[in-house]
């Protein structure tokens, strides 16, 4: 064992004082926050060094979350263990505190992916839903796969057909059934060496698929529920669990995208958010084109067409409004 593998590691739980890290050598430990890091300014290393890499050092305010990954320091005297690093982001999950104007609470770090499951029916989807969702994810800057759950109840075909403009927009659905183990290969295929976070309704089988996936993991039915997180969130922050070798990986268990909101996102970048209207909005005749009733949009002709959907459109059109209605406030 390298000691480096000893000295670096992920913080998998905690808020405030006590952080429980994952170090690489899979032992986990206990640590405090060095003081040092709370402060802005510095930039440097004990020894005088500059600190180049650390976010810690340029972002004063920068709060650790779940999901960073950490440098690692003994007290030689006690034996008791610090943080003296936080290595940059890849990405995080923010969201509004709320009544602390301006302020935001990072829920989570370094999250690979979000896997966003509907259920094909029982409850029924709810695309618009789904579409909030991915625009969430896609405004933080993480990727969504699409997991369609309980197929056996209108068939896999009814459900692909459901879902095909998603994967037509560039979004990888896995039709799966829990209760026919149907899919789930490429679920856990999915999930295997990637830090996800999963989102959904309560009730499309969220608990049911990772218990099946991985028994080991040990999550309550309906822990991870949106509709159960609701108000506790407050107190209890995200977690982590490593998934069991030989899968690395890790699936987070947090309030979820809709605890997260849209806050924040300008509805002129709301375009970003769905990838089929991204990759179009060079070709309207309008640099600044809103895809509302302009001449020569590329975006409102390929509805036309077919070949973007009309519903994901819908959506995106109702969204815009609400996030602009939210900025005139
Ligand atoms: P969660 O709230 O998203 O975590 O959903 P749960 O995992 O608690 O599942 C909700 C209900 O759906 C439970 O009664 C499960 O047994 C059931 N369920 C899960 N997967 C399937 C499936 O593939 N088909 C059917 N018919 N029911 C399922
Ligand atoms: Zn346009």
């Amino acid at each position: 064992m390298t000691e480096d593998a000893r000295l670096l590691g992920v913080v998998v739980s905690g808020t405030g004082g006590a952080w429980r890290v994952l170090a690489d050598d899979r032992t986990e430990v206990e640590a405090s926050m060095r003081g040092r890091l709370k402060k802005s300014d510095t930039g440097r290393r004990a020894d005088g060094s500059i600190r180049r890499d650390t976010v810690a050092s340029r972002v004063g305010r920068l709060k650790l979350a779940v999901g960073d990954r950490v440098r690692l320091e003994q007290d030689d005297a006690a034996g008791a263990w610090a943080i003296s690093e936080i290595l940059p982001r890849k990405s995080q999950l923010a969201r509004r505190e709320p009544g602390h104007g301006q302020g935001e609470r990072i829920i989570a770090a370094n999250l690979d992916q979000a896997i966003v499951m509907f259920a094909a029916a029982n409850p029924e989807p709810h695309r618009r839903m789904l579409d909030r969702f991915l625009v969430i994810a896609e405004a933080n800057g993480i990727a969504s796969i699409i997991v369609i759950n309980k197929v056996e109840l209108v068939g896999e075909d009814v459900a692909r057909a459901r879902f095909a403009d998603y994967e037509r927009a560039g979004y990888p659905v896995h039709y799966t059934s829990v209760k026919q183990r149907i899919g789930l290969d490429g679920v856990r295929a999915a999930l295997s060496g990637k830090v996800s976070v999963i989102s959904g309704p309560s009730g499309v089988g969220k608990s049911s698929i990772l218990n099946a996936l991985f028994p080991g993991l040990g999550l309550r039915v309906a822990e991870i529920s949106e509709s159960v997180n609701k108000g506790r969130h407050t107190t209890v922050g995200a977690f982590m669990h490593p998934l069991p070798t030989p899968d690395t990986g890790a699936v987070v268990d947090t309030p979820g995208l809709r605890e997260v909101g849209m806050w924040g996102l300008p509805h002129t970048r709301l375009d970003d958010c769905f990838p089929e209207i991204h990759t179009l909005r060079d070709e309207c005749k309008f640099n600044d084109c809103a895809h509302g009733t302009e001449p020569g949009c590329a975006v409102r002709n390929a509805v036309k067409q077919g070949t973007v959907s009309q519903e994901r459109y819908e959506s995106y059109t109702m969204l815009k409004a609400e996030l602009a209605a939210e900025q005139t406030k």
